[in-house]
């Protein structure tokens, strides 16, 4: 802690985005991005608010830990916690954790996915899967769905729980840019051929916050926000004119200036002497 500095965090303004959000999508459930300890702003108040006062009952977090953690200090909150980031599932220790916490891992590579339909511990435990449509870092490959599909049948199960996928691009136009438009096309591709398959989807996800100020998106049963929710345009300047997001900062940061002098172009600076690019303040 730092005497003098203060981060202060408005849950009312958090509460009018949320009214906004709905305002937008109002036929959207929200699965609320609070990793990365909810963009910093502290995710155990986040959520305690978001779930006991907005009634939003879906979560998204970056580990493990940070589920176990909304798990530990809110045991009476009924909502689902999803881990998007670091699965491992191959360790034993993770998928108990999964199991006695209600925990869903969301899925996104083929080792994930069958240690998970191949345990009988997960077998009524919801399938949760994340594809790669462009975004290229996570996500099960799009030339191996006709293999995604047999192991889901051959595990028995005729349907996926939350159906996902997550947009590269969406602080550019949406209507516009090339890769936004080609993951668009393949998503529309990958939910086809997965209900040609026989595999039905219960739910689904494509809109970041970028999407969804962009009213793109909107025809899965869930978006999934989390910069707008904070307050934040996702837009880049250029392109705000694309945004219908007129949401409230969330937090505001106090603190004191501990030194600052005058100093000329040229003078060393900190570590590596680096040189002061102009005549400024310090
Ligand atoms: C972080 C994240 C989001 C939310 O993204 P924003 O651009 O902050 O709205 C949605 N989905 C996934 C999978 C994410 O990792």
């Amino acid at each position: 802690m730092r005497i003098k500095s203060c981060m202060e965090i408005n849950v009312s303004n958090l509460a009018s985005n949320y009214q906004l959000l709905k305002e937008i999508c109002p036929n959207n459930e929200a699965l609320f991005m609070v990793k990365a300890n909810a963009y910093g702003h502290g995710m155990v108040p986040i959520v305690k608010f978001a779930y006991f006062e907005l009634g939003i009952k879906e979560f998204g977090c970056a580990s493990i830990g940070e589920a176990l953690r909304l798990r530990e200090e809110i045991p009476n909150g009924e909502f689902e916690v999803y881990v998007f980031s670091d699965v491992n599932l191959d360790l034993q220790e993770a998928a108990d954790i999964y199991l006695n916490n209600r925990i869903i891992p969301v899925l996104s590579n083929e080792s994930n996915l069958k240690y998970f339909l191949e345990q009988e511990d997960f077998r009524y435990f919801p399938l949760c899967l994340k594809f790669n449509t462009g975004m290229n870092r996570l996500g099960l490959r799009l030339d191996r769905v006709d293999e995604v599909v047999k192991l889901i049948k051959a595990s028995g199960r005729k349907s996926i729980y939350h159906l996902m996928s997550h947009f590269s691009s969406s602080s550019l136009s949406m209507i516009k840019n090339k890769r936004n438009l080609a993951q668009k096309e393949n998503w529309r591709d990958l939910k086809s051929q997965l209900t040609a398959a026989g595999i039905e989807i219960d739910k689904s996800s494509l809109a970041n916050s970028g999407a969804i100020e962009q009213k793109v998106g909107l025809e899965e049963t869930h978006v999934r926000p989390g910069l707008m929710m904070y307050g934040p345009t996702s837009l880049l300047p250029q392109y705000s004119h694309l945004s219908c997001w007129e949401g409230k900062l969330i937090s505001r940061l106090e603190t004191t200036f501990i030194n600052s002098f005058k100093v000329d172009r040229g003078t060393p600076i900190g570590y590596g002497a680096t040189p002061c690019p102009t005549d400024g303040v310090v």
